[in-house]
């Protein structure tokens, strides 16, 4: 059964297998009522979402770089400002910073791969207005520190949360340590739809009121237009499956957790990989492990060597950190973020994934190292 096996990066077609007769029983209940834009399950939902991450405020959007691009306009973020932004991170959380008008400046991330703080204060200039931490991989980085940062040179905190609903820094979720926290429902992250999605969480009531007009047309909840918006609303029928898998949503980031733990004890002796922490070795931190990126010595051969026997890996953006894209011509002096970009890949890890497969993948692995 082991071998010869066939183990994909992600498994969309099992993932609702799972649930199917959930899934359609919700879609079929939504369907019959018509209720598709701005329904009482997107409430339901954003209730489910605040009383997860601690929030106050939780609303619903199109998608994740919506959720972004919405949040740092709630800021105040505009024209000529300037946006500190990891450059390991998706395209998106620049491209935000860009589409209000603001410029994005990168720098660099540490052994975590996470947002690395003294690359944040070498950046900062005058014209600096906010930090957008990436909690990047299902992981919460040192938030204390990036905290401190922007308590000294006044700077507002937008958190891209996209990868790390419910993982948390010292007992505090993701998301929630700054003036906003964002998240994406694409369907490959932990909390995936069918299709897009995102929301935005906060504690502040007024930024709440404007990211709820943000999103409809710039309307306020008694219709009146109180400024310009976009049409940047969740999906109902989203809304309706998320509402559904949030609450499932723990045991599948247990099944991670224990996955993940397998890849740690099997491969941590490996001196050609650099592993994410392990699940046993946290203090402070709790993963999420959206995803299990690892550094890997021989990455190309690794990678052909794997496929040969079945099993399918990543390289998240295709390998490319964002200071790496000519077209955005944003080139900086990120020393980590370039050494890693040739050695860093996604080793398989989602729900769907049973002990056995993760033990062939391991096998594989240490016979490729070790011979
Ligand atoms: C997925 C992702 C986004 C964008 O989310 P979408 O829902 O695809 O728009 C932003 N930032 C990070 C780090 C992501 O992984």
């Amino acid at each position: 059964m082991i071998n010869n096996q066939r183990i994909p990066f992600f498994n969309y077609q099992q993932l609702f297998k799972d649930h199917a007769q959930e899934y359609l029983k919700i879609i079929e209940d939504v369907c019959e009522r018509g209720a598709y834009i701005m329904g009482e399950e997107l409430t339901l939902f954003e209730q489910k979402l605040s009383r997860y991450t601690g929030a106050k405020y939780a609303i619903g959007v199109a998608d994740g770089t919506m959720a972004l691009i919405l949040g740092l306009m709630s800021v105040g973020i505009q024209k000529d400002d300037e946006v500190l932004v990891p450059s390991h991170t998706f395209i998106a959380t620049a491209a935000s910073v860009h589409h209000v008008g603001a410029k994005p400046v990168l720098v660099d991330c540490g052994r975590d791969h996470l947002i690395d703080p003294e690359s944040v204060r070498k950046a900062i200039t005058s014209r600096t207005r906010a930090i957008i931490p990436v909690q990047l991989n299902g992981r919460t980085a040192n938030m204390d520190k990036i905290l401190e940062i922007s308590a000294q040179y006044d700077l507002k905190i937008v958190e891209d949360a996209a990868q790390a609903l419910g993982s948390k820094f010292k007992e505090k979720m993701a998301g929630t340590f700054g003036d906003v926290g964002t998240f994406s429902f694409y369907p490959s992250k932990t909390l995936g739809g069918f299709g897009d999605g995102g929301a935005i969480v906060t504690n502040d009531e007024h930024i709440a009121y404007k990211i709820r007009a943000l999103r409809d047309h710039g309307r306020s909840e008694s219709g009146e237009i109180i400024g310009w918006g976009f049409n940047a609303r969740l999906d109902n029928l989203q809304a309706a499956i998320l509402s559904f898998k949030l609450d499932v949503y723990p045991e599948s980031i247990q099944k991670r957790r224990n996955l993940a733990a397998i890849y740690h004890e099997r491969l941590k002796e490996i001196k050609q990989l650099i592993l994410p922490v392990g699940p046993d070795e946290q203090v402070n931190h709790y993963d999420i492990y959206q995803n299990y990126e690892i550094e890997a010595e021989n990455r190309e051969e690794l990678i052909k060597y794997l496929r040969e026997n079945g099993i399918n890996t990543i390289i998240q953006w295709g390998g490319n950190c964002i200071h790496q894209f000519p077209a955005l011509k944003l080139s900086v002096n990120v020393p980590y973020t370039e050494k890693m970009s040739k050695s860093y890949m996604l080793l398989p890890l989602n729900p769907v994934l049973i002990k056995q497969e993760i033990e062939y993948i391991c096998d594989k692995i240490i016979k490729f190292y070790i011979k």
